[in-house]
C-alpha cells in the first residue's frame, strides 16, 4: 500500500509518502509559511530536495500543492493520486478518549474536537488536514494517530496531579504525556533490537529533541512520562521551562508585569536552553560552541539539561524496581553524544559503563554500554512517520 502521512501545524505541514510493503519512503518534504506567504519543499526518493514559493492562503491550498508534487509528471513520485491507498495523520491530543489509533469517521472527527480544548494550537490544525484531504482525495481511508494515545496506560498514581479531585472529574485536568508515536516505536524497537523479552522488559526512552520526554515502558506499556496536561511539563528543552515552582508564575508576573498570556509565552518560548544561555540558542550545538567558548550560562544550561535526564531516569529506575534497557532518541538524542555521555557517566549505580567509541557514532541503531554493563544503553533513531504508517495500514486493513 501507498500511505500519505501528514503531520499538520498551524502555520506548517510535514508529509512523507511512504511505500508500506517495502517500508520506503517515495518522497518527502513540507509546506512552511501557510496563511504568511507560502513555501513547499519537495524531494522524491533519490533526487534533490525541489524548493517552490507559492502563496499558500489556507492548508487546502498546501495540501493540494504537495498533492500536485506527488503526481507531477516530471518528479512525481506517483502517477495519480487514485496510487494512494491510504492517509495517516498526526494527531496530538486524544485526550482519554484515544488509546490507541483511529479510522477518521464523523464519530472520530467529534471526539477529537472534545479534546481541541487541551491542545488548542494542535487539535484545530491536525483536524484541518482531516478535513482537506477528505475534501481532496474523497473515499480514500484516513487514519488519527495520536501522540497521547501510547501513554493512557499509565496507572492513576502516574497521571493524577496533587490537586482537587475535581479538577480532573469535571475539567479532565491530568498528566497525558506526548511524543506517545516515538515512544512507543523507539521502545518496541529497543525490545527487538537489544533482544529482550517484549513480556518481560522494562525500558527507558529518553526523547530529546526541541521538546523532550522521557517514558518508563514495562511489558511494552508506558507506567509514566515526563510531560503532562501538556508539552509544557518535564525536562528543560529548546525554549521550553519544563518543571518548575508554580508560584514562580505569580512572582514575576509582578515583577515584570505580565499577564497570564505573557507568562505561558516566556515558559513555553523564551525559556529553556535559550532563557538559560541569555538567549545564545535553543540549538544544542550552537550551545556546545558557547560553552567551549567559556560562556557559563550556556554551560550551566547543557549541565541542566544532563542533570535533569538523569534525575527522571533514576525516578523511572525507581518505578519500575529496576531497567533492563535506557535508549536515546530524537535530534539531540540521536546525535549529541556529549549529553549521552554526561548522563552515562552517573549511571554506574546501575552497573553500567559507556562504550566510548560506540557513543560516537550518530542517527544510527547503536549499543553505547560496554558488553560487561549490566543495564543496556543504546540509540534508537525515531521514526513517527513510519509508526504512524504501520498504525494506518494495520486500521485500514481490518
Ligand atoms: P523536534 O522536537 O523539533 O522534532 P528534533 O528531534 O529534530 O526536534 O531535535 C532538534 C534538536 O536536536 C536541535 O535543536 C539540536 O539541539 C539537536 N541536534 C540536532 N543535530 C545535532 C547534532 N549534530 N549535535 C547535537 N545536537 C543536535
Amino acid at each position: 500500500m501507498k500511505v500519505l502521512v501528514i503531520n499538520c501545524g498551524s502555520s506548517s505541514l510535514k508529509y512523507q509518502l511512504i511505500d508500506s510493503d517495502t517500508e520506503d519512503v517515495l518522497a518527502k518534504g513540507l509546506c512552511e509559511r501557510i496563511g504568511i506567504d507560502g513555501r513547499l519543499v519537495y524531494q522524491k526518493a533519490g533526487c534533490d530536495k525541489e524548493i517552490t514559493e507559492a502563496p499558500m492562503p489556507t492548508h487546502k491550498e498546501a495540501i493540494q500543492m504537495v498533492l500536485d508534487a506527488l503526481t507531477n509528471e516530471k518528479t512525481g513520485a506517483i502517477k495519480s493520486l487514485d496510487e494512494v491507498d491510504a492517509i495517516g495523520h498526526r494527531v496530538v491530543h486524544g485526550g482519554e478518549k484515544f488509546a490507541s489509533s483511529a479510522l477518521v469517521t464523523d464519530e472520530m472527527i467529534k471526539a477529537v474536537e472534545e479534546c481541541s480544548e487541551l491542545a488548542p494550537l494542535h487539535n484545530p490544525a491536525n483536524l484541518i488536514g482531516i478535513r482537506v484531504c477528505s475534501e481532496l482525495m474523497p473515499g480514500v481511508p484516513q487514519v488519527g494517530v495520536f501522540d497521547t494515545a501510547f501513554h493512557q496506560t499509565m496507572p492513576p498514581k502516574a497521571y493524577l496531579y496533587g490537586l482537587p479531585i475535581k479538577y480532573y472529574k469535571d475539567y479532565k485536568v491530568r498528566r497525558y504525556g506526548f511524543h506517545g508515536t516515538s515512544h512507543s516505536y523507539v521502545s518496541k524497537r529497543a525490545v527487538e533490537f537489544l533482544g529482550l523479552d517484549p513480556a518481560n522488559s522494562k525500558v527507558i526512552v529518553c526523547h530529546l529533541g526541541n521538546g523532550s520526554s522521557i517514558s518508563a515502558v514495562v511489558n511494552g506499556k508506558c507506567i509514566d512520562t515526563t510531560m503532562g496536561l501538556t508539552p509544557l511539563e518535564g525536562l528543560v528543552m529548546g525554549t521550553r521551562s519544563g518543571n518548575i515552582d508554580p508560584a514562580i508564575m505569580e512572582y514575576v508576573a509582578k515583577k515584570e508585569n505580565l499577564d497570564l498570556q505573557g507568562i505561558m509565552n516566556v515558559l513555553n518560548k523564551k525559556s529553556g536552553l535559550l532563557g538559560m544561555s541569555g538567549g545564545v540558542s535553543s540549538d544544542m550545538r550552537d550551545l556546545e560552541a558557547a560553552a567551549e567558548g567559556d560562556n557559563k550560562d550556556a554551560r550551566n544550561a547543557l549541565d541542566v539539561l544532563a542533570y535533569d535526564v538523569l534525575k527522571f531516569v533514576g525516578g523511572y529506575v525507581a518505578a519500575m524496581n529496576g531497567v533492563d534497557a535506557i535508549v536515546f532518541t530524537a535530534g539531540i538524542g540521536e546525535n549529541d553524544g556529549k549529553v549521552r555521555a554526561a548522563v552515562v557517566k552517573n549511571l554506574g549505580y546501575l552497573g553500567v559503563t559507556l562504550d566510548k567509541e560506540a557513543n560516537k557514532k550518530r542517527g544510527e541503531e547503536v549499543v553505547i554500554s560496554t558488553p560487561d554493563s549490566k543495564v543496556k544503553v543504546a540509540v534508537i533513531p525515531t521514526n513517527e512517520e513510519l509508526a504512524i504508517c504501520r498504525d494506518t495500514v494495520a486500521l485500514v486493513k481490518k
